[in-house]
């Protein structure tokens, strides 16, 4: 019987047996992504593979030119370690970035190394004068590239409501978008396209090259123009129905503040944006002659101790907030980002907020990332690069 199912079912055994070639082939690319170099027996005993496996799985990587051998490292015993290490400066992504006020473009490697970048102001803000933008802004970029260098495809992305399934952009206030079709605002220019919100991007970028690498549980709080934050669970990021998992507008600071469209007070969203905070400061009278920009105001009270209580105010808003999610999804991690959580106090203030009380809220770590100003291009590049590491030889033509 069991002889007889495995005659008829050859075919399907052939393609299940090419299914798991291809995600050994995945698995190994991807450790080599996240821990750096390491020698087959090493690969083997952390993927649970035969050093076979290892050793058929990694020449394919070494023929396709993604992997290749490091330095033999003197063993304590035995022969030396000959590691495996990736090669992926010639395989790059273009990254772009719809802002607010602003379009950001970059080149990026598959192992998350910014080959260059360039900011464009919105000239218009329909979808189409912003399509016309992001191929002046590509076309720049792409200029005189080495022709070493294979681009895999184009990652964007953009705040606001985004329900990348039927790959339309709900909501996006800034440039008053209703219900843009993503390629209306993102040009074919011949390379595959990935589009998804930037905080569900931003996420993906940390488990790939940032602080949550190799995690496969966690929440990042995004904190600037806009609020909103993304789940990554086993390994996944989440996106909800229509995309509009990460909302955290209308969380509760359990503070009582100004009241909220949504008709409640309390709200996250009134106290914890950049523009909620710079109305505060010069309410506060912080600084004397006020500022548009947080960077601006850092820069020009960034001594004042009343800058500073208003940071550590709103680091607690958001930590008690933050509690809510802890609750509910109980992640290993939070990663807090956004130009604000860069404030001396604010790291310190979140967690404690967050840390406060009982219950699982109490035991989730926190990290701050370390993507800088260039988070916007890393999430978006990140895109394309987390699919590339789910089955490099998809993209490996030559090699399929
Ligand atoms: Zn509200």
């Amino acid at each position: 019987m069991a002889h007889t199912d495995f005659r008829t079912n050859d075919r399907r055994s052939l393609a299940i047996s090419d299914d798991l070639r291809r995600g050994n082939i995945a698995a190994i690319a991807r450790a080599l992504l996240l821990e750096g170099p390491l020698a087959r027996a090493e690969l083997a005993q952390k993927l649970s593979l035969t050093r076979a496996t290892v050793t058929r799985a990694a020449a394919q990587l070494i023929d396709v030119g993604l992997v290749r051998e490091g330095e033999a490292r003197r063993a304590t015993s035995g022969r030396p370690m000959v590691p495996l290490e990736l090669d992926g400066s010639r395989r790059v992504v273009i990254a772009v970035h719809l802002g607010a006020v602003e379009l950001r473009a970059g080149i990026i490697d598959i192992e998350g190394r910014i080959i260059t970048h360039d900011v464009l102001r919105y000239e218009g803000t329909s979808p189409a004068a912003v399509s016309m933008l992001v191929r002046r802004a590509v076309a720049g970029l792409t200029e005189g590239m080495s022709p070493q260098m294979t681009i895999l495809g184009m990652g964007a992305t953009i705040g606001g409501w985004v329900d990348p399934h039927s790959q339309t952009i709900i909501r996006f206030d800034p440039l008053g978008w209703r219900d843009v079709n993503f390629v209306d605002a993102i040009p074919d220019l011949g390379y595959p396209r990935w589009f998804d919100q930037i905080v569900r991007g931003i996420a993906v970028a940390e488990s790939l090259f940032g602080v949550a690498r190799g995690h496969q549980d966690f929440v990042v709080l995004w904190s600037g123009h806009i609020l909103g934050s993304a789940s990554v669970w086993g390994g996944s990021v989440q996106r909800g129905v229509r995309g509009g998992a990460g909302m955290i507008d209308h969380l509760p600071t359990g503070r009582d503040h100004p009241s909220c469209v949504c008709g409640q007070s309390g709200c996250l969203g009134m106290v914890a944006t950049d523009q909620a905070i710079l109305d505060a400061a010069r309410a506060g009278g912080i600084p004397n002659g006020g500022v548009d920009s947080l960077r601006s105001l850092f820069r020009e009270s960034g001594e004042d101790a009343r800058l500073s209580a208003l940071i550590r105010e709103r680091a607690a808003d958001f930590g008690r907030a933050a509690r809510v999610i802890a609750q509910l999804r109980a992640p290993e991690l939070f990663v807090i980002a956004g130009l604000i959580t860069t404030h001396s106090e604010y790291e310190r203030e979140f967690r404690r907020a967050l840390h406060t009380g009982a219950g699982v809220a109490a035991d989730v770590e926190v990290r701050r990332s370390e993507f800088g100003g260039l988070a916007t291009i890393e999430a978006s590049a990140a895109l394309v690069i987390d699919d590339y590491y789910r089955d490099p030889m998809a993209f490996e033509a030559s090699s399929v």
